[in-house]
């Protein structure tokens, strides 16, 4: 049996019904890992030499950056700076052709720099950590009845969460209780993707000089701003 060690956190996430409780997790693990980083993650040689390796995306770079801990963000750079130097290696051949007019890989840096470009510490702690939720979330519903009332309370599940779990799920459980959370994900998406849409409609359609004095709901005034985080 597969480690089941996040079920209280993940009981606590569905207790809430208010949008999809598995970016509540995600989020509250986001928070943790970009401190951890700043902090004690950072006094760890191992986990510094995957920082130097993996560096950070952008949006957890600019995170990091908002965050008080100035020293430590320096002190994680120097050493970043020093592994992506050193990544550059020998300048290429350029100009230089194989035998048949082809260019031969003259192993320089381009496909390393592309890789460096898209890889991010936090983000890859992020996703490993999301996959065990999933697979545990998978878990509780087929071994636990209360567990499996709280997932079909849940107001929808955005488009990631939604997939990685039935991914996850159609893995790891046996037929029956998978095909039973697939109804269950899928109805509550199929049920807020359709009030969504209505929402958005009444939104765009208020815009239209006709309406001017119809006021709109909360749901249809805030249905932008729920697309970004359904979509997400
Ligand atoms: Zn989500
Ligand atoms: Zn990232």
């Amino acid at each position: 049996m597969p480690e089941k060690i996040f079920t209280i956190p993940i009981n606590e996430a569905f207790d809430t019904k208010d949008g999809c409780p598995l970016c509540r997790m995600r989020d509250k693990l986001e928070e943790q890992t970009l401190e951890s980083a700043l902090g004690a993650a950072m006094m760890e040689p191992a986990i510094r030499i995957e920082m130097n390796r993996e560096g950070f995306c952008n949006p957890h770079l600019l995170a990091m950056y908002r965050k008080k801990n100035k020293l430590a963000l320096g002190l994680i750079l120097e050493s970043r700076l020093d592994e992506l130097t050193g990544m550059l290696g020998e300048p290429a051949g350029r100009g230089k052709r194989g035998l048949f007019g082809k260019k031969e890989d003259k192993g320089d840096a381009t496909e390393v720099l592309a890789e460096q470009a898209k890889s991010c510490y936090a983000c890859k702690r992020i996703r490993s950590t999301e996959y065990r939720y999933c697979s545990n979330t998978a878990w509780l519903w087929e071994s636990d009845e209360a567990f499996r009332e709280k997932l079909k309370g849940q107001p929808w599940f955005c488009l990631t969460h939604a997939s990685m779990l039935l991914r996850v799920a159609k893995e790891e459980l046996k037929d029956g209780p998978y095909a039973a959370l697939y109804e269950a994900v899928a109805g509550r998406m199929r049920e807020a993707l359709t009030q969504l849409r209505q929402d958005v409609t009444a939104f765009t359609v208020s815009f239209d000089h006709r309406n001017a004095d119809k006021p709109l709901s909360e749901a249809e005034r805030t249905s932008l701003e729920r697309a970004t985080k359904m979509l997400r």
